[in-house]
């Protein structure tokens, strides 16, 4: 291949061309701050309550329900925490599961420091945590339940309806982490029965460092960042404009070309995974068979350190991760491999393919071949084959 091949998009997804020109007259020229009140800060208002009242369609919310945030970092933080430090007179546990995002464990984390108790719901082999599991977990003082809609690992899908059900029947509110669905699912806030609802931009073709979050009416919050009174005291700060109006415009991207666009990346993934798993020994295909997101094709290969795959695969031009881009780069294997309880050998060898509107399916059997040879080098120079427990 003379170009290269980009096979990350879980880790982020490139601009758009309508989203940048959407984004460019905010970034030259109607550059006011949308707080002020003369003529050149009116163009920046009404830019950001247009895309306000477009992302409130998409997920089938009242406008005044969507908080603009720096992304889905930002957006599952002011989730958690602000629902958290909010109810507490309700009580100081929350129920969340063993594969989230580190977004919701790491707020989880600090919360606990905090002195709320955490229940980290365990999943199956595929990467599925179980509704009734959940219920199980939800006591009389849990203040919030919080799930992801599709693993950002191996692409589980998870249950999140039953999950909004049993989650309303208890009279708890429900987070969910939608950040990896938002360019695959139509979201709709009614049918999820979603309380809360984190996005990210820049992984449906929007611009990085942009996100949403939907807070439904009457759900116990509270800010984490104070300062001015923007997006009504719920989220201090100078707005990013150009990243709002990006934001909104790609979410009506994703919806309008959904249905198309998720059978083209279907179509590439399935021809990777099938080559993969045909030609590479020793390959196994992590989370869920059929569940799962259509740009997903996630692997473990037995004997095979990550990294170095990893390393092999940028030096033949081709981008993959290893697992979740921000847990690259440290040796232990990923708390979602852990949790679906593969074996360290194992989880040390993990490829995450995720496929996107970038690619072409020609890209698949030069992807195959290489794969095959690195994997091969690779166990070639291993000094011993390891087995069991590393
Ligand atoms: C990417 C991602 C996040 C974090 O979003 P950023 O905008 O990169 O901060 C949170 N949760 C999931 C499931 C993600 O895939």
């Amino acid at each position: 291949m003379d170009q290269p091949v980009y096979l990350d998009h879980a880790a982020t997804t490139p601009l758009a061309p309508e989203v940048l020109d959407a984004m460019m007259p905010y970034l030259r020229d109607d550059f006011g701050n949308p707080s002020s009140i003369y003529g050149l800060a009116r163009g920046a208002r009404r830019a950001i309550d247009a895309a306000r009242d477009s992302v409130a369609e998409d997920l089938g919310c009242r406008p005044g329900e969507i908080i603009f945030t720096s992304g889905g970092t930002e957006s599952v933080n002011l989730a958690i925490k602000g629902v958290a430090s909010a109810n507490r007179k309700k009580g100081r546990h929350i129920v969340t599961t063993r594969v989230e995002h580190l977004a919701v464990i790491n707020s989880c984390e600090y919360l606990e420091r905090q002195g709320f108790e955490v229940s980290y719901v365990g999943v199956d082999r595929f990467g599925a945590v179980s509704p009734d599991a959940i219920a199980s977990a939800i006591r009389s003082d849990t203040a919030l339940v919080s799930v992801q809609l599709f693993n950002n690992e191996i692409g589980t899908l998870q249950p999140v309806v039953r999950i909004g059900e049993i989650a309303r029947g208890r009279a708890v509110p429900l987070h969910v982490d939608a950040c990896q669905a938002a360019g695959t699912l139509a979201l709709d806030v009614e049918e999820l029965r979603a309380d809360l609802l984190s996005l990210s931009a820049h992984k449906f073709y929007g611009p990085k460092g942009s996100g949403a979050l939907y807070v439904r009416r009457g759900t116990p919050f509270q800010p984490v960042q104070h300062g001015g009174s923007n997006e009504r005291g719920r989220r201090a700060g100078t707005e990013s404009v150009a990243g709002i109006v990006g934001c909104a415009t790609a979410l009506r991207l994703a919806a309008r070309d959904r249905s198309d666009a998720n059978r083209y990346i279907a179509t590439i993934r399935d021809s990777l995974v099938e080559g993969v798993l045909g030609r590479v020994a020793g390959a196994q295909l992590t989370g869920h068979p059929t569940e799962r997101h259509p740009a997903f094709a996630s692997f473990v290969f037995d004997g095979i350190e990550g990294e170095s795959m990893l390393l092999a695969l940028d030096a033949r031009g081709i981008y993959a991760s290893s697992g979740a881009a921000c847990t690259s780069g440290t040796l232990e294997p990923s708390h979602v491999l852990t949790a679906i309880g593969l074996p360290a050998n194992l989880a040390h060898g993990s490829l995450r393919l995720t496929t996107g509107l970038t690619n072409t399916p020609e890209q698949v059997p030069f992807v195959v071949d290489q794969l095959v040879a690195i994997v091969e080098k690779l166990r070639s120079l291993a000094p011993k084959r390891r087995t069991g427990r590393s």
